[in-house]
């Protein structure tokens, strides 16, 4: 594409014909219809000029110049046709104008033109607009008929109609709904009765279904798929915190604290959806039929979800549940545990000079062969394992044994964020043993890698020396 396709506003602005034949008549017509005032500068004028120049006399929009071209004829104007047949004077309007930066286009002729006039499917206010790019004007044509035959006759009408409307629409629906509401209307009964003639019955129907649409929104409620944070509620996001005030129904998992649920509006229905010590947990389905049904009453949900929605927390499946029951969710993100763990420890996951990349693992597959143990035991690599405490053992053997040497730094978390919080370190053979002593219990994660050096590790000297040089 070496043209940019515009639509440019030409009311009340001066434009520029050179050329008093039937071409330079049809091209002022056109500007005429886009509210220009038009000059014709030609010696003498030929029948359609003339008659579009008496068609015209009352408004007076239309005058001629019966004169050659000369520059000056270029003061003030906005915009200039060469529509001559003779190509030396089309040349010279095309060179004055360029010398001025004026937009000039010389009929048939791309090359000296800085604007090609496209083919046009009028049905304005909506307008298509169609050209090659001076490569293959008879296609260009044929395209504009196939367009004119598809496109009906009444389609500007329909435009105004919808333009007429936008600002009610603006004022009775949310910016998410409107488009929706919109692809109704165009694809309903009352675009039908608008390309029918039948404007009247068209607002009606308008109307109407405005009310309906409303009515139908107002009913269902929203879901909020939040991420609840590590537990501290000063880590709860601006966002969630918001949405927790406007919860009518909040539906919470194990891992939410009771100060994150603290903030939440005090008369919230809350629904503990997770998995108590020894009980066995809410099945998935029974999530998604609480937060289905009291959406479907017109209440504000809240699904709330330790950490991030998205890391090992099933969000996905929720939204999928919930839209497949044609409710809206809107997912709020939440700084997951991993993160709120390595800042608690003052652990730089990615530090510049110690790893290239960090990885997530849900740790309770350790030892099944699903998990890649080479890739997570490569040097200058941080492994993050959640839901790992019962592995362990199994976890350390397992690195271990793909290469990871006894003193690679590791490090537990458990309880991040919280007043209970503690850290364990030890190197990779002795994190289990140590890990154990404590009675270190869930929820904590592990943390393996050069970056998990604690003060006093080798590994953390020579990261202080790094972050000196670099002071
Ligand atoms: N969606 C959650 C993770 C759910 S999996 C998130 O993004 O954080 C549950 C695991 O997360 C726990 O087994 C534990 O490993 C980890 N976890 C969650 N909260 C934690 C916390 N406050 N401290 C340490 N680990 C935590």
């Amino acid at each position: 594409m070496d043209h940019l396709p515009v639509f440019l506003r030409l009311q009340g602005r001066r434009a520029l014909v050179v050329g008093g034949g039937a071409v330079a008549a049809r091209k002022a017509e056109l500007l005429l219809r886009c509210g220009a005032a038009v000059t014709f500068v030609a010696p003498e004028l030929t029948g359609p000029a003339q008659q579009l120049l008496a068609a015209d006399q009352a408004r007076g929009r239309l005058q001629h110049l019966a004169t050659s071209f000369s520059a000056e004829h270029l003061e003030g104007v906005a915009i200039v046709i060469a529509a001559t047949d003779a190509s030396l004077t089309n040349a010279a309007v095309a060179a004055a104008a360029h010398a001025r930066a004026l937009p000039v286009n010389v009929v048939d002729d791309a090359e000296r033109s800085s604007f090609i006039m496209p083919a046009i499917i009028d049905r304005s206010p909506l307008v298509v607009a169609v050209g090659s790019q001076g490569a293959a004007p008879v296609l260009v044509r044929r395209i504009r008929e196939q367009l004119e035959a598809l496109l009906p006759e009444r389609l500007g009408a329909l435009a105004r109609f919808a333009g007429r409307r936008r600002r009610d629409v603006q004022q009775a629906l949310k910016p998410a709904q409107r488009r929706q509401f919109w692809e109704g209307i165009f694809a309903g009964r009352v675009s039908a009765r608008v390309l029918d003639g039948d404007e009247a019955g068209a607002a009606a129907a308008f109307t109407a279904e405005l009310g309906e649409f409303r009515a139908a929104r107002a009913a269902l409620g929203q879901v909020y798929l939040v991420g609840a944070g590590p537990g501290d509620p000063d880590l709860l996001t601006l966002r969630a915190l918001q949405v927790l005030q406007q919860a009518d129904v909040i539906l919470y998992d194990r891992l939410v604290s009771a100060a994150v649920l603290e903030r939440a509006r005090r008369d919230a229905l809350r629904l503990f959806v997770g998995k108590d010590a020894g009980t066995s947990s809410t099945p998935q389905e029974r999530i998604h039929a609480l937060a289905i049904d009291h959406a479907r009453r017109g209440l504000t949900v809240v699904r709330l979800k330790g950490g991030d929605p998205f890391i090992f927390g099933r969000g996905g499946e929720e939204i999928q549940a919930l839209s497949s029951a044609g409710i809206p969710v809107t997912v709020v993100p939440g700084i997951t545990a991993g993160l709120a763990a390595a800042a608690a420890a003052g652990i730089a996951l990615t530090h510049r000079k110690l790893a290239h990349s960090v990885t997530f693992v849900a740790g309770q597959f350790a030892g099944a062969d699903a998990l890649d143990w080479s890739a997570l035991a490569r040097p200058r690599h941080t492994v993050v394992f959640y839901m790992g405490v019962a592995q362990l053992e199994g976890i350390a053997a397992a690195l271990l044994a793909a290469g990871a040497p006894a003193t690679r730094p590791a490090a537990i978390i458990e309880r991040a964020s919280l007043p209970e919080q503690r850290i364990v370190r030890a190197g990779l053979a002795e994190i289990a043993t140590r890990a154990r002593a404590a009675r270190i219990g869930a929820p904590a994660l592990l943390i393996v890698g050069e970056v998990a050096a604690a003060a006093g590790d080798t590994e953390l000297e020579s990261l202080t020396a790094v972050l000196r040089g670099v002071a």
